[in-house]
């Protein structure tokens, strides 16, 4: 008699659930820019020219009405930017061939600031990304995952952030901050299935790093990678959809991205 009951209750929790509308799930959502301005101070790496940004008009001209318009310079991998897997996988695709459903997906957040925080060093392993694991379930097919090391709170203090206001040579040699462990990019392209790796530090690779294993890994599989990511603080560790949308450079192995998270 009981099953009776049970079959019509599921059917109408399930019609419930579904929005009238879907677009409502939009309407209904919140967007978290996960995006860091770009200006004079954003971070560059300490080889690179900085961002720059100049008036070319700006004020009333002489028709009578207000104009301005400005230009800008920058290399492809300072500020908010996304890396392409040419960046060091030859062959891989450039900025304007990475598909465009490669640009977006579902989020997660896998928060190590306790141990990254206390050790500018530290490199992310296999077993934290099982950590999250353990809590939530399996890495969702398709996943973008957001890496907080915490070190965004720094940003954009070259000193701290990046461990070295240092330029040049002088100040790759001197870059403290924490990334992915090869090894733990290596599970991930072997047992996973994710579409792309994004932190809050100037690479995925640890500032240590002089071999960039970590890159070489990812991109030799298609991924793609978000670096010097804003607001990972303000984001849950399941349950939103990340756009990270790079400006369409042909030939770029990176680029300026605009990346945002969406909360239904
Ligand atoms: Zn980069």
């Amino acid at each position: 008699m009981k099953k009776y009951f049970i079959i019509p209750a599921l059917l109408l929790v399930t019609a419930c659930s579904r929005p009238a509308d879907p677009l409502d799930v939009l309407r209904n959502g919140r967007w978290i820019d996960l995006t860091w301005t770009f200006d004079e101070h954003s971070v560059y790496w300490p080889t690179n020219t900085p961002f720059s940004h100049d008036t070319v008009f700006a004020g009333f001209n002489e028709k009578g009405y207000y104009y301005s318009s400005f230009k800008f310079s920058a290399e492809e991998h300072g500020g908010t930017h996304f890396d392409a897997p040419v960046h060091f996988a030859q062959g891989g695709n450039s900025v304007e061939k990475v598909p465009v459903g490669q640009l977006a997906g579902e989020g997660i957040v896998v928060n190590v600031s306790s141990k990254a925080i206390p050790d500018p060093d530290y490199q992310i392993t296999a077993s934290d990304l099982q950590d999250w694991e353990k809590r939530y379930g399996r890495i969702p097919d398709d996943a973008i995952i957001l890496l907080r090391t915490g070190f965004g709170k720094f940003y954009p203090d070259k000193e701290t952030y990046t461990g070295t206001a240092l330029s040049g040579a002088e100040g790759v040699a001197n870059l403290h901050f924490p990334g992915l462990h090869p090894d733990a990019a290596r599970w991930l392209v072997t047992n996973r299935k994710i579409r792309a790796v994004g932190l809050d530090t100037p690479s995925i690779d640890y500032g240590r790093s002089s071999d960039f294993m970590t890159h070489r890994i990812l991109y030799a599989a298609g991924l793609t990678a978000y670096e010097n990511i804003a607001n990972l603080e303000n984001l849950p560790e399941k349950g939103f959809w990340v756009m990270a949308l790079p400006m369409k450079i042909k030939g770029g192995s990176g680029a300026p991205l605009r990346i945002v998270a969406f909360l239904p």
